[in-house]
């Protein structure tokens, strides 16, 4: 299958020949900044089957930590895609257009959520990460 994305305005487009993994839902204080909103929703996706479309040269890199940032459009401001060593680590779920044909699997750091986020009851969540596998 293939997946498409793109930023609010319009400019920035992908497209993922293969399917999303590892979809999830961060809510530390952290990823409410980065996602401006009561928690990440980001997914994992295989490099090799990522492609820019249209405007990647109006992304613009935050580097938020040793190695891994976020890219998103200096036109419109969405984030796109997480980068981790240079190279396309995942993509925010906010921006797929369409149904990915994926569900958010797991909250975590749900300890340290906003006081004003109302948490839905029947969802995995975790107080810190998720427990190794
Ligand atoms: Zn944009
Ligand atoms: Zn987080």
């Amino acid at each position: 299958m293939q997946i498409q994305g793109e930023c609010f305005c319009g400019q920035i487009s992908y497209a993922i020949t293969g399917s999303l993994r590892d979809a999830r839902s961060c809510h530390c204080s952290r990823c409410r900044k980065a996602f401006s909103s009561q928690a990440s929703a980001y997914a994992l996706v295989e490099p090799k089957q990522f492609e820019w479309l249209s405007g990647q040269e109006l992304l613009t890199l935050y580097q938020s930590q040793q190695g891994f940032g976020l890219q998103f459009c200096k036109v419109c401001g969405s984030t796109l895609c997480g980068v981790f060593n240079g190279q396309i680590h995942g993509v925010t779920l906010g921006c797929v257009n369409g149904d990915p044909k994926i569900e958010i699997g797991q909250h975590i750091f749900v300890g340290s959520k906003a006081t004003w986020e109302v948490m839905p009851e029947h969802v995995v969540k975790y107080h810190e990460a998720a427990p190794k596998s």
